[in-house]
């Protein structure tokens, strides 16, 4: 098979899987975006998605995304670019230049940072406050103790704040991290739910999610290294 009729299939795929959990749920399909994740993919790879007519997408890195995007928005203006990686406070001008969402607004310091950003830009980027939902010591996220501060420094700031956002631990049932996460977003009376990769993302969406975070599923296996 070429590969552009691989990529065409995966995307009616989960396209049909998102379908079929959200039915399931009792929830409406377009009430959940999926965000295709083009980390390490080559702009033809990405073509491909837009081609078919997929618009969300999302990177890890600024400086990978300050290279890839700009020409392929020139052609296609209206894609949605996600941030669903650690954001350095020093990158928080370019990313909210070039961001249309951010997933990862997970500390006092990027607030201040972001803030400041979009204040001089005259841009508000909705942005998800990115919850260490398994308290792993090496992972990206706020304490879950922390949570309603940072939302409410966040506001305090002037930036909108849509949702929460988890990666939780690899290797174990997801499903109660999701639903954990579900819990302090309906508490903090947020309806954003960024949860759900190419492994779990139908569990997420039983579990409520509205952005599902799609790579390997969506692109073929990455590179090791990225
Ligand atoms: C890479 C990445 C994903 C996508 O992971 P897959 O397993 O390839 O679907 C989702 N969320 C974040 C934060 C990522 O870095």
């Amino acid at each position: 098979m070429a590969e552009t009729d691989k990529r065409d299939s995966a995307l009616d795929d989960i396209t049909t899987h998102i379908a079929k959990a959200a039915a399931i749920a009792e929830r409406s399909a377009s009430d959940i975006e999926l965000v295709a994740i083009s980390k390490t993919r080559s702009a033809s790879e990405i073509r491909v998605l837009l081609e078919r007519g997929h618009r969300v997408f999302g990177e890890n890195r600024v400086q990978e995304a300050a290279a890839k995007w700009p020409e392929l928005r020139a052609d296609y203006p209206d894609v949605s670019l996600h941030l669903v990686g650690q954001l350095q406070s020093n990158k928080a001008d370019d990313a909210v230049a070039l961001f249309d969402v951010i997933h990862s607004l997970d500390r006092m310091s990027l607030v201040r940072a972001l803030g400041k950003a979009m204040q001089k830009q005259d841009r508000d980027i909705p942005c998800f406050v990115q919850v260490n939902i398994g308290e792993e010591s090496q992972k990206g996220g706020c304490a879950i103790a922390e949570t309603g501060d940072l939302i409410a420094a966040a506001r305090d700031a002037g930036i909108p704040i849509c949702g929460l956002m988890c990666v939780p631990p690899s290797g174990v049932n997801a499903a109660p991290y999701f639903a954990l996460l579900a819990k302090l977003a309906a508490d903090h009376e947020l309806s954003g739910l960024s949860m759900g990769m190419s492994g779990d993302f139908e569990t997420a969406i039983k579990l409520g999610a509205t952005h599902i975070r799609v790579g390997t599923a969506l692109f073929g296996p990455r590179d090791a290294t990225a």
